[in-house]
């Protein structure tokens, strides 16, 4: 009688059945197998994987099958059912090969598989659907350890997060500063995508030391750890570390987040500044883009700035001019006051103390008429209205409200007058405005706005409270 010829199959995983049963183990006791039941060993099939149960892909099982399905094989040898077949699905298919060609499967632990009679596959599927449980509870088990930790706020563990070290526990002393200035200047209205060009600049890698892209910097700013919170399974705990922000500031963070996404589906510089896109390099014609430029107090104010290269590296501007925000657009703002008012508009009256009937019946019907001068703003800001059309119509709205402010002028004690400055009502419509209107009216006067770099002498040079030199501002008017 010829010898069966066998084949040994081995696997080693790291579920809890096999552990601690290295492949050499089970290849021994096979081989002892083997011996015992007077076959040869035709070839040595062996998996290492530590997730059989998740239906991986096997090498040593699949080449095994072929060997069957090609006729080489007369029988199995394996450790036990659970190392050749984890799943019920694989049993089908196993038997499906084997049964045809009447190869048999011997085990070290259980003896023979039979699998040509119904009684012995109702076995073989007892088992695999034992094997099944056995990772399913383990799996269960792992679950419950892990909802516990984070129950009790411990860290999961797995990849470091950036800003602590590997123990989840504490800060790492360079990369946390870097998760505070993150938060603090998205918060203070820099971008995602601008914190993430200014980090790869200063060449501070993310914690695969990697280079930043927005995603990066604000899933970096997001992460519950940082503020005290262990999150888990989309549940939220006390973490056991000390945070390294407070939870105000994620809320306020989560609010500008927030903010930034209803308003304008997505938040971009456009819509934050006032002057954004229309201001452009005086030396370049480049336009110039918002920047947070740290102070010397640290603290990080807006300022225009002509970029040298854009996101790509492409060279698109000198990157010779930058200029604080807020005087540029303090002067902007002013000289679209004096270029919407006549300078002889208004004088109006403090009223301190004046409580007649008809005063205040004057000064309804007067701040009625400012209203309507706001309003007439308004339509032009929009373009309903010509800049003809807002003058004519600006020009009685002005010549009533004047009547109004004699009125009152004469009606009220004299000591109670005041000068309110020409600008008043287009001043007030401003002050009403919201950036999107401010915006569109800046839009229908003004064509660009260039700033030019600074000279010697400009540090002398004051602008009300500013250091600045609107000289080196040149406005271009649409009409
Ligand atoms: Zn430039």
């Amino acid at each position: 009688m010829q010898r069966p010829r066998f084949a040994i199959y081995t696997r080693i995983s790291r579920d809890r059945v096999g552990a601690g049963l290295g492949v050499e183990r089970q290849q021994q006791d096979c081989q002892a197998l083997i011996a015992q039941l007077g076959g040869h060993i035709v070839g040595s099939y062996s998996d290492n994987d530590i997730s059989a149960y998740s239906g991986k892909h096997r090498p040593g099982y699949e080449a095994l099958l072929q060997a069957i399905k090609d006729g080489l094989v007369d029988a199995v040898a394996v450790w036990h059912q659970d190392r050749l077949l984890r799943r019920t699905i694989d049993l089908e298919n196993y038997i499906a090969v084997c049964q045809p060609l009447e190869v048999a499967t011997h085990t070290v632990k259980a003896g023979r598989l039979d699998l040509t009679t119904p009684a012995g596959r109702a076995v073989a599927k007892t088992l695999a659907a034992w094997a099944s449980y056995e990772v399913e509870t383990s799996t269960d088990r792992v679950k419950a350890a892990k909802l516990q930790a984070a129950k009790a706020g411990k860290s999961s563990g797995g990849n470091r997060a950036y800003g602590w070290l590997q123990n989840g526990v504490d800060q790492h002393p360079d990369e946390a500063p870097v998760v505070c200035e993150i938060v603090k200047r998205f918060i203070s209205g820099d971008s995602w995508n601008s914190i993430a060009l200014d980090l790869n600049k200063r060449r501070i890698p993310t914690a695969k030391g990697k280079m930043w892209t927005a995603i990066n910097v604000s899933n970096v700013a997001q992460l519950p750890r940082h503020y005290g919170v262990r999150s888990h399974n989309g549940q939220e705990y006390k973490a056991a570390w000390a945070p390294l922000l407070s939870q105000d500031t994620r809320d306020e963070l989560l609010l500008v987040i927030k903010r930034g996404q209803t308003i304008h589906g997505r938040r971009t510089h456009a819509r934050k500044h006032l002057l954004t896109g229309f201001v452009f390099c005086g030396i370049c014609g480049n336009k110039m883009n918002i920047i947070n430029a740290q102070q010397r107090d640290g603290s990080y104010s807006p300022a225009f700035s002509c970029r040298k290269k854009d996101h790509r590296g492409q060279e698109v501007g000198c990157g010779k001019v930058k200029r604080k925000k807020d005087p540029v657009e303090d002067l902007l703002i002013d000289c679209i006051m004096y270029r919407l008012d006549t300078p002889d508009l208004a004088r109006m009256i403090a009223n301190q103390g004046t409580d007649t009937a008809e005063l205040k019946a004057r000064m309804r019907d007067y701040d009625t008429q400012s209203l309507r001068l706001q309003e007439i703003l308004s339509l032009y800001s929009t373009n309903e209205m010509t800049f003809d059309e807002y003058k004519t119509a600006k020009v009685a709205a002005t010549a009533r409200l004047e009547a109004l402010g004699r009125e009152l002028e004469q009606k009220s004690p004299r000591n109670s007058m005041g000068l309110i400055p020409a600008d008043q009502s287009v001043r007030e419509a401003w002050d009403y405005g919201d950036l999107h209107w401010r915006r569109q009216l800046v839009d229908v006067l003004v064509e660009k706005v260039l700033i030019y770099p600074k000279r010697p002498g400009d540090g002398k040079a004051r602008y009300k409270q500013w250091i600045f030199n609107p000289e080196r501002i040149e406005i271009a008017w649409k009409n």
